[in-house]
């Protein structure tokens, strides 16, 4: 699918398996990183690209999303956006954002959406026009990310948040980890034709040395067994028939641990 012509998307690899995003605004030539895993791939994009740091937008705290912060900022002078309830956490913020708070990357704009569960204060930014979300380690393509500092059913809320979006979004997640991730979603639903088809494609992508990235809400809705904890089928899979969605998410969530 070819970019929205008002706003321009590098995504490389950071680290062993994080995803590196920058977003530019080509109005006004504002650009952004989504998330700073390590400067070192920023900077090689930005060079490649010809673009100029102007912002940093974090999800959350952990430090392979957070490291190269401080040696950006100081070349760059770059803002720093981070969720409010981890600001203390993160080096060099400038400014601290919370649930609906608005965010300019030049033209664009992104509502802040906050989504505990990972972590407590994570956050995600959705722009509206294009439909872009960043997503941290919230949700993955055809995963979710591990609840480490809240509850399952903190997370299973958080990602009914997500999946309210607009199913043409594209999502822009902080991890390559698709394939382990269809993998373990074929053992709960090994009928669902979209996890098919979509193991199908990921297997190309990895084939073609492609980024299995960027996904969409309609798509994850399919064949993402983490937002479908509330799908009969998926209860019952898990031998939870009748339960809570809340419920059947931490059985898979913990099935996913042990996998
Ligand atoms: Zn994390």
């Amino acid at each position: 699918m070819p970019l929205h012509t008002d706003a321009q998307i590098r995504l490389f690899i950071c680290l062993k398996d994080n995803f590196g995003v920058l977003l530019h605004d080509p109005a006004t030539g504002a650009t952004a990183a989504l998330d700073a895993p390590e400067a070192a791939p920023i900077e090689a994009a930005l060079a490649e690209a010809g673009w100029k740091l102007s912002d940093i937008l974090v999800t959350h705290h952990h430090g392979d999303h957070t490291g190269g912060i401080a040696e950006l900022k100081r070349r760059h002078h770059c803002r720093v956006v981070a969720p409010r309830k981890e600001a203390a956490k993160i080096p060099d913020v400038d400014m601290a954002v919370a649930e609906n708070d608005r965010v300019l990357v030049g033209t664009l704009a992104a509502q802040v959406i906050e989504t505990p569960g990972h972590t407590l204060g994570q956050v995600n930014y959705f722009f509206d026009a294009p439909r872009l979300l960043f997503a941290g380690d919230t949700l993955f393509s055809i995963g979710c990310g591990r609840v480490i500092e809240g509850t399952p059913e903190m997370m299973w809320q958080s990602l009914l948040k997500l999946r309210a979006l607009p199913g043409d979004t594209r999502i822009y997640c902080g991890h390559e980890y698709t394939e382990t991730n269809i993998r373990f979603a074929l053992t709960i639903e090994p009928d669902n034709a979209d996890l098919r088809a979509r193991a199908e494609e990921a297997k190309r992508q990895a084939a073609a040395g492609q980024a299995t990235i960027p996904t969409t809400i309609g798509e994850e809705k399919r064949a993402n067994v983490f937002l479908r904890a509330d799908v009969p089928a998926v209860a019952a899979a898990v031998g939870l028939a009748g339960k809570p969605a809340a419920q059947v998410f931490a059985e898979v969530r913990a099935r996913k641990n042990k996998f």
